[in-house]
Formats: structure tokens, sequence, C-alpha cells
């Protein structure tokens, strides 16, 4: 590995270089680490919603050519000026938002929206520079998210990785770098739903069901999921979600279906599709006095928020995230932790796996709504 320190690494990555076009593995050049940043060196990445999103780029701005791909894991193969907290060789897990460790947000103990590292899905340049790591016989090719991890080596800031336990197995805690954290973390730290109550989960996608893996590791006693697509219920099962809803079998909003089914509403819903009417139907279900909706789908760019302001006076609570509150440096480590001591199942997340050059069967298999998640082997 040291032989490649300080030089351009020619690897394979998948280019996206038009919106929906399926991507292209190209010999990119991939520069060496600036200040403050690391090159990975990925061994397993996974498809997220968020990817798909961006590379369809119908709701949604993109910058191409571009080099997707966020939820990963892999090894430190080289560090650039100034960083001391990550060495080659370490385990980590590379995260689409970060964590400088210095700002207000990082100080606060409520937030995990770093001023400098936060997600930000414009920028396709490293904010060291301005500049990309990548090129294709000279020329730029774009990063997304900060990570780019359908790469075989990516650069991303040091406050971006996670250094995590070497002995946990990178091909199943890569799909911990967003998705499943993402609920687990929407559920357990924001929605914070109590022992013995009900929590409606919005979209059974891996994010959804990470959240009710929160619910059920919080001692929920009624798991009530909602989705679209019904074979996502019989999958949904393994997770504990305990009833379904299909809002297409129903006359009515499906807020009032779950009102119905629940004497009022449920204490905490948690929405995990990226659908603003399923965000208003998330929020409306909760119960009034008490009642806590969290929203974690990234939604259409137009989308705009509707309700009546009596549905807060009420007393119902509506709150956002990003990746489950979790500050990615300091915590992620712990859950990757809940995998190893057996608290979190991980391997029933990951339906499928391709190998690297098959990658646009997992953006195949999300588009038909078929599996949780596609682990891809570089
Ligand atoms: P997924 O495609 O695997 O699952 C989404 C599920 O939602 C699907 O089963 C789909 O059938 C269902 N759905 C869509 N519209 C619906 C509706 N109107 N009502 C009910 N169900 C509906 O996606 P995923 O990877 O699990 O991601 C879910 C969402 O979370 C996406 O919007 C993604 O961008 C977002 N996300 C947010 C964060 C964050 O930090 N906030 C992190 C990761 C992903
Ligand atoms: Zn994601």
């Amino acid at each position: 590995m040291s032989s490649t320190v300080g030089k351009v690494i020619k690897c394979k990555a998948a280019v996206a270089w038009e919106a929906g076009k399926p991507l292209v593995i190209e010999e990119v050049e991939v520069a060496p680490p600036q200040k403050k940043e690391v090159r990975l060196k990925i061994l397993f990445t996974s498809l997220c919603h968020t990817d798909l999103y961006f590379w369809e780029a119908k709701a949604q701005d993109s910058v191409f050519p571009r080099i997707l791909g966020h939820e990963a894991a892999g090894i430190v193969e080289s560090v650039g000026e100034g960083v001391t907290e990550l060495a080659p060789g370490d385990h980590v897990l590379p995260v689409f938002t970060g964590e400088c460790k210095e700002c207000a947000h990082c100080k606060s103990e409520e937030s995990n929206m770093c001023s400098l590292l936060r997600i930000n899905t414009d920028r396709g340049v490293m904010i060291n520079d301005g500049k990309t790591r990548f090129s294709i016989k000279g020329k730029p090719v774009y990063h997304f998210v900060g990570t780019s991890t359908f790469s075989e080596y990516t650069v991303v800031h040091v406050g971006c990785v996670a250094k995590i336990n070497p002995l946990a197995p990178l091909d199943k805690v890569c799909v911990l770098s967003c998705g499943i954290s993402t609920g687990l973390g929407a559920t357990l730290n924001v929605a914070k739903p109590t022992k013995g109550s009900s929590v409606a989960i919005f979209g059974l996608g891996a994010v959804g069901l990470g959240a009710a893996e929160g619910a059920r590791l919080a001692g929920a006693s009624r798991v009530i999921g909602v989705d679209l697509n019904p074979s996502r219920f019989e999958e949904a099962k393994k997770f504990g979600v305990t009833e379904f809803v299909n809002p297409k079998d129903h006359k009515k909003p499906v807020q009032e279906v779950i009102a119905e089914m629940t004497d009022g509403g449920v204490d905490r819903s948690v929405e995990c599709t990226g659908n603003v009417s399923a965000m208003i139907s998330a929020f409306e279900c909760v119960h009034d006095g008490w009642g806590v909706a969290v929203l974690v789908g990234v939604p259409h760019k137009d989308a705009e928020f509707k309700t009546h302001p009596m549905n807060l006076l009420n007393e119902r609570t509506l709150k956002g995230t990003f990746f489950g509150n979790y500050k990615p440096r300091s915590d992620l480590p712990s859950v990757v932790e809940m995998y190893m001591n057996k608290e979190l199942e991980v391997e029933k997340f990951i339906t499928h796996e391709v190998p690297f050059h098959e990658i646009n069967k997992a953006f195949e298999l999300m588009q038909k709504g078929e599996g949780l998640r596609c682990v891809i082997r570089m």
C-alpha cells in the first residue's frame, strides 16, 4: 500500500455521465489526499435511495459527470497533511455528513449538523481547494456528498470518516454508514418512543426498517408499517413490524385509517419515503397532546409541506433529521458495536450482492422496489 502514498492512483470507478443513464466503469485518476483529507480503498459499497435520486436527477438538481455512492466500508490508504486521527490500515466507514468537532453544532449535544461538513448535495468538489480529486485523462469528474464510494479509491475529508472496530466484517457493516443508522437513530435519538408505545413507519425500505429496529429496541408494542408496495410487508415482519397499511387499499387518507386503528393516533411516527404527502400523513397520524413525527426522507426539490396550524397547536410535534442525529465520528463506532454485540442484526437488511462491474443491477433492483440493500463488492 505504501508505494502509492503521495502518488496519483489509477483505478476503476463507476461514472454517472448523464442523468438516468447506466453508470460506466472507467479508469479514473485519483489524486493524493490534501490537507485534512484521507484516501480510502473502498472494499464494499451499497446503494441508498439518495444515490438513485441524484442519478435520476428528476426531483433533484445534480452535477455530471459524477461518482455517486455514500454507503460503504473501506481501509485508509494514505492521509493528507494535518491528519492525526487516522492512519493507513484503519478500518473505516465514510459518511455523507461530517463532524469537524470544532463548530457550534459539533459542540452542541443536540445537533449533528456540522457547519463545515454537513450534507451538501450540490457541491461536487473538495472543500480544501474547491477542486475534484477524480479525473479521466485530466478532465474533472465530480464528487457526491463528499464520499463518492462507487470507486476503488476515493478521497474524503477526515471529518466524514468514522474509524471502527477492525474486527467488524466490512461486507456487513458497510450498510451502517447511511441507511440503517439513519432509520435507527431517527427512532432512538429523535422520536424516542417509550416502552409499550405505538409507532408508525412510513416507507419500508432499509431506512424505514432501520427505524422499525429502533422501535423494537425501544420496546414499542405496536409498529405499524405503511407502504405502497405490498411486497414489502412480508419482509417487514422480520423487523418486528406488527401491522401493515397500504394507503392504496383505503378510500380515506391513511392518517385517518391509522387514527381509527389506534384510538386517536400513534405515539410516534417516522417517515422514510421522500414523498411529501407521506410526510404530511406521517405528521397528521400522531396523537394530539403528545405525538411526535420525524421526517427522514429526502424530498423533491420543489416540495412544500402543508398542514393546518391547529394540528401543531393541538400539541403534536414535527421534527426532521439527517443521519438519525448521530454524530458520524463520535457515535457511528458504537452503532457498529451494537452489531458486534448482536443487539442489532444487519444481515437481514442485505438481500442482494453483486460484483462491482454489475453495479447497474443494484440500481435496477431499487427502481423495481426489490429487496432492501444490495452490497456491491469492489
Ligand atoms: P427505498 O426505496 O429502499 O424505500 C422507500 C420505500 O418507501 C419503498 O418501499 C416505497 O415503496 C415506499 N414509499 C414511497 N412512497 C410512498 C408513499 N407515498 N407512501 C408509503 N410508502 C411509500 O429507500 P431507502 O434507501 O430506504 O430511503 C428512504 C428515504 O430516506 C429516501 O427518501 C432517502 O433519500 C432518504 N434518506 C434520508 C437520509 C437522512 O439522513 N435524512 C439518509 C438516507 C436516506
Ligand atoms: Zn444514504
